[in-house]
């Protein structure tokens, strides 16, 4: 029995553009009503998370900055800006990136658009500076080593006290791959990358949020 459902927001309970599904907002309430536990996983950043979890009234712990940090009653960062930071200025320097709007809100991780041309370059440099790189598809993400979704994952499992299989991740691109790669139950929107559609436990057969909907609605079949 499915006791804690960890979502990805955008392209899993939005559409294509990143607005919000209406059904899937509806599909979240209920579950949680009926006492499954709640949380959400992203790129973005803390200030989004929270209002998400304060408008959709989430109770469980939300997390941002792809499981680099986490908000509850209170905000925790899991890992520093150091490196993330150093790593950006960087490929500013060098002209091979530009920096995203939500940057000023970050805590532990840089977004940033590549310049066209250089993402293999600055894919080569990530590891001189120990940090990881990531693509959720809407932008890029310099993350510190370890600091990925599939942290945020265990992190629930532990704080929770849960069995694997009790717990369903939902997920859309390569980001999620990490919290796919634990022994878990998975499920994808239609539209979710060919490598997350191979590992998951079921595919939906709407994509995007709508998706995301029709999985939440048939938690009894996992
Ligand atoms: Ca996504």
């Amino acid at each position: 029995m499915i006791k804690l459902v960890l979502s990805d927001v955008d392209g899993t309970l939005t559409d294509n553009r990143r607005v919000f599904s209406t059904r899937a907002a509806e599909e979240i309430r209920k579950i949680q009503a009926h006492g499954i536990t709640v949380s959400l996983v992203s790129g973005n950043v803390i200030p989004v998370m929270y209002s998400l979890r304060t408008y959709l009234g989430l109770s469980a712990p939300l997390f941002a900055e792809n499981g680099g940090s986490m908000i509850a009653d209170d905000i925790t960062s899991f890992f520093s800006m150091e490196k993330p930071a150093l790593f950006f200025d960087h490929l500013q320097n060098k002209g091979l990136a530009r920096g995203i709007l939500t940057n000023r809100w970050r805590l532990c991780s840089m977004g940033y658009d590549p310049t066209p041309g250089r993402e293999r370059e600055i894919l080569a440099l990530a590891g001189e500076f120990q940090v990881d790189i990531t693509n959720s598809g809407f932008s890029w993400h310099i993350l510190n080593q370890g600091q990925n979704k599939g942290f945020a994952l265990l992190h629930l499992i532990k704080m929770f006290k849960l069995r694997p299989e009790e717990v369903l991740v939902i997920g859309d691109n390569l980001n999620d791959m990490p919290m796919f790669q634990e022994s878990v139950k998975k499920a994808v929107p239609a539209n979710a990358e060919p490598e997350l559609k191979a590992k998951a436990d079921y595919v939906s057969k709407l994509p995007y949020g709508d998706g995301a909907s029709e999985i939440l609605s048939s938690l009894d079949s996992f």
